[in-house]
């Protein structure tokens, strides 16, 4: 990762950027890392537990610190939202200060809080706030792929905007549809299914429609 486009991070006093490197060379993330021999998470303190799309095995409490920066830090990776801007150092201190508990909430910043945050001022809060407001607009797979359903990366997501039109087409989709129209195998389907029935994940889609973001995907061709 490193300081791209909007260049927010561009003015840092000393203090920031010491703080900013020591994390960057850290890997990108903000310090303690789960490991398989603590069985808990070292920032929340809950139980450890092996998912099926990550190696290690991460913490248990979506609402857990650590487990929101990665949201965050996947949902704005160029090959998924590309939201330029966006680094570790970012998003570490926009979850720090609770500004942001989920992707949702990043089209919900302002300016001024922006602004605000240490090595912020006004321009590159602004440059930044465009940012998030031109990530409205990207592809609908794009949407889907952050949206972090187990077993669905860029690949099955394509196909998923590629099978139906709308991202409601695809959730209110059974898995014989989700099979049949979009190509994903059963295992993928059940997924989609079981994550949607969960009412966190279904009300975080709804708002991100709320926020204005494209639900029409270009990749399903028009019927007929
Ligand atoms: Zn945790």
């Amino acid at each position: 990762m490193a300081l791209r486009g909007a260049g927010f991070v561009a003015p840092m006093t000393g203090e920031f950027m010491n703080w900013f490197f020591k994390r960057f060379g850290a890997g990108g993330d903000s310090g303690a890392k789960p490991s398989a021999a603590t069985k808990t998470c070292p920032e929340c303190g809950s139980q450890l537990m092996l998912a099926d799309s990550v190696a290690e095995p991460v913490c248990s409490n979506p609402d857990c610190p650590a487990q929101v920066r990665r949201g965050l830090a996947h949902w704005c990776a160029p090959e998924v939202m590309d939201l330029p801007g966006a680094d570790a150092a970012l998003i570490a201190l926009l979850v720090g200060r609770g500004l942001v508990r989920d992707v949702a909430e990043l089209y919900r910043l302002k300016v001024s809080e922006l602004a605000a945050l240490p090595g912020g001022d006004e321009v590159a809060a602004r440059k930044f706030w465009e940012a998030i407001a031109a990530s409205r607009q990207r592809e609908v797979w794009r949407l889907l792929f952050g949206l972090e359903i187990p077993l669905v990366g860029a690949a099955e997501a394509r196909l998923l905007a590629t099978g139906f039109p709308t991202v409601g087409a695809v959730f209110a989709a059974g898995a014989p549809r989700l099979m049949q129209d979009a190509g994903v195998s059963a295992a993928v389907a059940e997924s989609v299914i079981r994550w949607h029935s969960d009412s966190v994940n279904r009300r975080l889609v709804k708002r991100l429609q709320q926020a204005g973001l494209n639900f029409k995907s270009e990749l399903c061709p028009p019927p007929g």
